[in-house]
């Protein structure tokens, strides 16, 4: 990878493509495209040692055509502004596509953290915070942030106490950042959402007889073979429902190598033996890689990337033989890589709506946090009780007894976790329809991810139309 290579840049190219296939004028499209607030910062911290170092940080709202902005905040040492700003309009899009009513938001804090103590991390983060609340860049209204690479409940939860300690009696302070644990106001399904988005989001396409039969495979998620790169929060939950559906997953590679075995692995004991041993490698039965991007080329059915930006570029992309391509992380594959795999009819599922589950699930979090109840709570035993009524009816009527495992089924009100895995699969389908429509019905559009921008960009014209910016 050159080290001019822009991740914006590939973004505005992806756009600019896209554009073409619209009807709005430059000027609607310019204002679209650019980062309306870019926030960069530096602040000391004293680490545990006594000495002082200056912490590198960023916080981009790429577009306010809808309040709050929304996206992640990011700990890894390659972060700079180009990345964060890319991020940032990936989410604006990302948003769009799903329905969810926010602006593109995205912020990173340019460290490695495994090389930072838990209290080191915990000062960062409180710190960044205070920044943040210094300039109006957090809050329900105005920006909220979320988990990415290198974060989690717990960054979160040090967001979220940060915040409320500055702004007491605040109501709705705990929509201030989503992906909280629950007890600290998080929802349920947060934590597996993205993976579990990534994997509604392919089994649909899966599921269309007329892409399938253009690779040459069979309809279905069950049966096919999956490499999987990355085994965090995105990479781990994906495989997991992937195999809990039938799939085989035949490599796993994390940033030491890959391991592989033709008769698939099980993605629970190769995690376990990572957290064991330290490493993905020497996982009994398979057979180590010590490249990670050696993986990546293995044949296979599916191809999930799920760690960084730019693994796939013009270099590897020929020697890639996977026929399906999920990006469930963001910005996996460089332009050059689309070019190519369109000329070979690979289907690449886009990042920008496939890797959404996250912020669609955070929505539903953040509109838990205004309502101040549990999803679930008012309807579960009232709907209960009626199933109850309705199949006592029916037993009456027919003189038969349903089964038991068919009555709990029957009988089951909603959970949290339920209407929480509903509203996202929901999402996801209504979404992989809307682009695979549209490119149907444009046949001169080359590649999913062009339609989905397409989707989008009409999505976040018509907002600011409608607002009256552009008459
Ligand atoms: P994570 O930190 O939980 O996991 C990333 C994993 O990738 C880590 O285990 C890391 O060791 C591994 N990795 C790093 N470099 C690698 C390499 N070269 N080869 C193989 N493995 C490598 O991060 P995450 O939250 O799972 O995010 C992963 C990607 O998904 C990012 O692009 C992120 O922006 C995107 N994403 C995350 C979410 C979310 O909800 N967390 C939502 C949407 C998109």
């Amino acid at each position: 990878m050159s080290d001019n290579y822009s991740f914006f840049g590939a973004i505005e190219k992806s756009f600019d493509k896209a554009a073409k296939f619209t009807k709005w004028d430059t000027g609607i499209l310019d204002q679209i495209r650019q980062c309306n607030a870019v926030f960069q910062m530096r602040f000391p911290l004293k680490r545990d040692d006594g000495t002082i170092e200056v912490i590198e940080a960023y916080r981009v709202q790429h577009s306010h055509h809808k309040t709050p902005c929304k996206g992640g905040i990011r700990f890894a040492a390659e972060v700079n502004q180009d990345e964060v700003m890319a991020l940032a309009a990936l989410m604006t899009y990302k948003c769009a596509i799903v329905n969810v009513p926010f602006g593109g938001g995205k912020g990173g804090i340019k460290i490695n953290p495994k090389k930072y103590s838990t209290f080191e991390l915990e000062k960062i983060t409180r710190r960044y915070t205070s920044e943040l609340i210094k300039k109006k860049f957090i809050g329900p209204g105005t920006d909220v942030p979320a988990p990415d690479y290198g974060t989690g409940e717990r960054e979160m939860s040090w967001i979220l106490d940060t915040y409320t300690a500055m702004h007491p009696g605040e109501i709705d302070a705990a929509g201030c950042v989503t992906g909280k644990p629950i007890t600290q106001g998080g929802v349920r399904g947060r934590r597996e959402a993205t993976g579990l988005g990534v994997f509604f989001g392919v089994r649909e396409v899966c599921n269309m007889p007329d892409i399938m039969g253009k690779l040459g495979l069979s309809v279905g998620v069950e049966g096919k073979n999956v490499v999987v790169q990355g085994l965090g929060n995105v990479g781990y939950h994906s495989a997991k429902f992937f195999q809990d559906a039938g799939a085989k997953i035949i490599a796993l590679a994390e940033y030491e190598g890959a391991i592989w075995n033709k008769d698939g692995l099980d993605v629970d004991a190769v995690f376990n033996h990572r957290k064991t041993t330290g490493s993905i490698l020497n996982f009994p039965g398979a057979t180590n890689f010590k490249e990670s991007s050696e993986a990546l080329e293995m044949e296979c059915d599916i191809l999930i990337p799920a760690a960084l930006e730019n693994v796939i570029d013009g270099d590897n992309a020929p020697r890639i033989k996977a026929k399906l391509i999920g990006e469930a992380a963001n910005g996996p594959l460089t332009p050059e890589a689309d070019e190519i795999f369109s000329a070979k009819g690979i289907v690449v599922i886009p990042d920008m709506y496939l890797n959404a589950g996250g912020v669609t699930v955070s929505y539903f979090e953040w509109l838990k946090n205004l309502s101040h109840v549990r999803y679930g709570r008012l309807e579960k035993r009232f709907t209960e009780n009626m199933n109850s009524h309705i199949l006592g009816q029916i037993e009456e009527l027919s003189g038969k007894k349903v089964k038991e495992n068919a009555r709990e089924m029957i009988m089951h009100g909603p959970d949290e976790v339920d209407l929480v895995y509903s509203g996202l699969e929901e999402t996801m389908i209504n979404a992989t329809h809307e682009i695979m429509n549209l490119w149907k019905d444009n046949p001169d559009i080359p590649d999913m991810r062009t339609a989905a921008y397409v989707v989008a960009i009409n999505k976040v014209a018509t907002s600011y139309a409608e607002l009256g910016i552009f008459p």
